[in-house]
């Protein structure tokens, strides 16, 4: 197996990827470690990105570590969406100091840079991320390290404190400078593109949290294909693709209902619920997919819906309609139920 010196929490972004190459330049070597979820991560991209940036790295899954803290209750809060940035970095550093022994390395590495952000790279911020995932002494931020007191690696020798960088603030210029200066051609657009800092994704992901008794990372992959109604805690989420409606059978678990309109084209929908379904709740739900199938609306009568649940399927008769007891939580009332939260923890991420 390779050796390495360190490992570097890689996102994808810039700045993780000159925070890496920052170190090779000093003959350092960086295993990045890329974490993916339901709402962040691209392991399908690592070997593209492993041959333009020049960079070896990893895929870890976190989904149900990251789900647990989801359903715990995230320590500092969410920010503006449903994105609890410092407890996120806090998991993904304690999940990587874990990983140093596995893979014989001394230190981590991060390309936050000081003031980048409001909230989560603040210096105190900086600072109870490190405390709270454990890793005082042992994580480098290479970007802005000059501004930050020496980790071991450098006071060891083992990293050239002199040769890494002051970066503070929200500007790009210096990044770009010296992803100019690594023949970084391709660079990555800003942001890296986290479902739970979007207000829509958050609308769809709410519900899963606070309706279902035990979500897991499934039930949050379920959340992002297709449209989401609930009624109490049975869901049934629509598809509005072609896209979507392959995605829905290998997502299916014991228990879920599949729904397809007979004898017209038209989207499948999936059920899901803490509890089965009672009678009413499956004709109610068989209504409102079938009022997706166009053909199936504009014939004006009753339409045959079947429902398979465990392999067993059984016809349902309904008239499609939109007003049903399923509805699609408002940005509006999850918004509500957030500031609720963020009032009661008295914290808030960016
Ligand atoms: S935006 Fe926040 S919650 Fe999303 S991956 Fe980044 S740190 Fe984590």
């Amino acid at each position: 197996m390779k050796q390495y010196d360190g490992l570097a929490l890689f996102s994808g972004g810039l700045d993780s990827i000159l925070a890496a190459r920052l170190l090779m330049e000093q003959s350092l070597r960086i295993l990045c470690l890329h974490f993916f979820s339901p709402f962040f991560g691209h392991p399908q991209k690592l070997a593209h990105w492993s041959s333009i940036y020049g960079l070896d790295i990893e895929p870890v899954d976190v989904s149900e570590e990251y789900v647990d803290m989801l359903r715990n209750g995230p320590v500092y809060g969410f920010g503006s969406a449903m994105n609890p940035c410092v407890d996120c970095k806090i998991l993904m550093m304690r999940r990587a100091r874990q990983l140093l022994g596995e893979y014989g390395t001394r230190f981590l590495v991060s390309g936050e840079v000081l003031g980048q952000r409001p909230m989560s790279q603040r210096r105190d911020t900086l600072n109870i991320i490190r405390r709270d995932a454990g890793v005082k002494g042992l994580l480098l931020r290479p970007l802005c390290a000059r501004l930050l007191d020496p980790t071991e690696a450098e006071e060891s020798g083992l990293v050239d404190r002199s040769r890494l960088l002051a970066i503070n603030g929200r500007g790009r210029k210096e990044q770009l400078a010296l992803a100019g200066h690594f023949g970084i051609s391709e660079i990555p657009t800003p942001g890296g593109g986290c479902l739970l800092t979007e207000k829509e994704n958050t609308r769809q992901f709410w519900p899963v949290l606070r309706r279902l008794t035990r979500p897991c990372a499934a039930d949050f992959r379920l959340a992002a294909v297709g449209r989401q109604f609930w009624h109490g805690d049975r869901w049934l989420s629509v598809g509005r693709s072609r896209f979507d409606n392959e995605s829905y059978p290998p997502l299916l678990r014991p228990g879920d209902l599949l729904f397809k309109v007979a004898g017209f084209p038209g989207p499948l929908a999936l059920g899901r619920g803490s509890r089965p379904w009672d009678a009413e709740a499956v004709q109610e739900a068989a209504a409102l997919m079938a009022s997706y199938s166009p053909k199936a609306r504009q014939s004006g009568a009753e339409v045959s819906v079947r429902v398979t649940v465990d392999g067993e399927t059984h016809c349902v008769s309904v008239l499609p309609r939109r007003e049903t007891l399923f509805r699609e939580p408002s940005w509006e009332e999850v918004s509500a139920e957030l500031q609720i939260l963020h009032k009661q923890s008295g914290r808030r991420a960016e």
